[in-house]
């Protein structure tokens, strides 16, 4: 008799986009006349840049000749777009990175949650609070988090590091030592970043105790401060101890397309195993490759073209975050967040809990977010909006909300 991986029954399900569809349909039901507004959308709606569609149709044509047709990709990826990657990303920026490094992917989100496959299920793992809920979830399913408390919302054998308007939404080094840290910055969801100084003490701590961090840099492209790094290989030291994932879905617009890379340092070792073998043995066998089409589309947005056209799509949600953020402080909102990334992180008034204020927003201006308990219970009385509806949406919301 079969059996399955039970570790799936204790994950929680996705509360959180269910509950806020239902209030959202069940409000539209009685206020038919009611024009409601996301700010709660945590996808791009702008559409894919001229380059990119000119890429995309020149590779399509390429498929339909038999000298230029291509089958399966490359493991790691086609040369092209690695060589684009070391170079732009890495190499332009100081930081000592290396195509054979780079692992070609279908999407950051996949190769975070494929990640932790390459570790011991023995490991601790850490995790920033609130965060993007793939980290710990893919660990639920590998049976890695111990047992979940309904009630503080938190598993067992999860280390959570609280990031609040204390320490400036960076968490302090946690006091039990873990084995995988998961760091994101620009952070999803409360917009905050870190300092160069303050990544390197990451890095130095988790090269002294034999950590590894795994640091999501999706939103990387919305950095405007001079000392937020870019990539973690800025710090010193960070090859013997950091992966890096990186997505093209929300700086050029590829999440229906799906493109995303993860870099792993040939010196990064446990023990004498390299963990860029690992890695490599894994794409060998459980992955497909980023179609030839889409891997084109990714060179693409490293052409000067490409780079103005996706310059412009950047700026014109960091116009979003700036109207949303000035809106609010307008309003006398507490807010964080929204200039190094497209969201805008807000502490909920009067005391409200994060579904207070959901259904405050919803019921008194029609305007939808996502409340910050859902990503963690230090996100509880806080609230999270983004920048990726269009100018004429986002202004008309932030009045509604000057207005209550
Ligand atoms: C959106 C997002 C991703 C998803 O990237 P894909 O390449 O679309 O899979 C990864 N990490 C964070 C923190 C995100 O918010």
């Amino acid at each position: 008799m079969y059996k399955i991986n039970d570790n799936y029954l204790k994950l929680p399900g996705s509360y959180l986009f269910s509950t806020i569809g239902k209030k959202v349909a069940a409000y539209s039901a009685e206020h038919p006349e009611k024009k409601i507004i996301r700010l709660g959308i945590g996808d791009v709606t702008q559409p894919l840049a001229p380059a990119i569609i000119e890429a995309l149709h020149k590779a399509v044509d390429e498929m339909g000749n038999a000298e230029t047709f291509h089958g399966y990709a490359p493991d790691l990826g086609y040369e092209f777009l690695r060589n684009a990657i070391a170079k732009n990303d890495y190499q332009d920026r100081g930081a000592e990175i290396s195509a054979d490094e780079i692992f070609v992917s279908d999407g950051a989100k996949c190769d975070a949650g494929n990640i932790q496959e390459i570790f011991s299920t023995d490991n601790r793992i850490a995790v920033c609070d609130p965060v993007y809920p793939v980290y710990v979830d893919t660990n639920v399913m590998a049976g890695r988090t111990g047992t979940y408390d309904p009630k503080t919302e938190t598993w067992s054998d999860v280390i959570y590091m609280p990031c609040t308007a204390e320490n400036g939404f960076v968490p302090e080094l946690p006091k039990e030592t873990p084995d995988l840290i998961y760091l994101c910055f620009p952070n999803n969801p409360t917009g905050s970043t870190i300092t160069k100084e303050q990544l390197q003490e990451w890095v130095d701590y988790a090269n002294k105790v034999g950590a590894v961090i795994i640091y999501d840099a999706a939103y990387e492209a919305y950095i405007s401060e001079k000392n937020v790094p870019h990539t973690i290989y800025e710090c010193e030291g960070a090859r013997t101890c950091a992966i890096e994932l990186k997505s093209f879905s929300k700086n050029a617009g590829f999440t229906g397309v799906r493109l995303g890379y993860t870099v792993i340092p040939k010196e990064l070792k446990c023990g004498d195993v390299s963990l860029h073998a690992l890695w490599a043995r894994r794409h060998g066998t459980k992955y497909n490759g980023a179609p030839y089409i889409v891997q084109r589309a990714g060179e693409a947005v490293y052409s000067p073209e490409g780079k103005a056209q996706l310059k412009e799509q950047v700026a014109y949600y960091m116009n979003n975050a700036k109207t949303i953020l000035e809106g609010l402080k307008e309003a006398g909102y507490t807010v964080s967040g929204g200039v190094n990334a497209p969201y805008i992180w807000l502490k909920t008034p009067d005391k409200m809990n994060s579904w207070e204020f959901f259904d405050y927003l919803l019921e008194q201006a029609g305007v939808v977010g996502t409340p910050g308990s859902g990503f963690g219970p230090s996100g509880e009385g806080y609230f999270r909006l983004t920048a990726f509806g269009s100018y004429e949406n986002t202004a008309a919301a932030l009045e509604r909300i000057k207005k209550l």
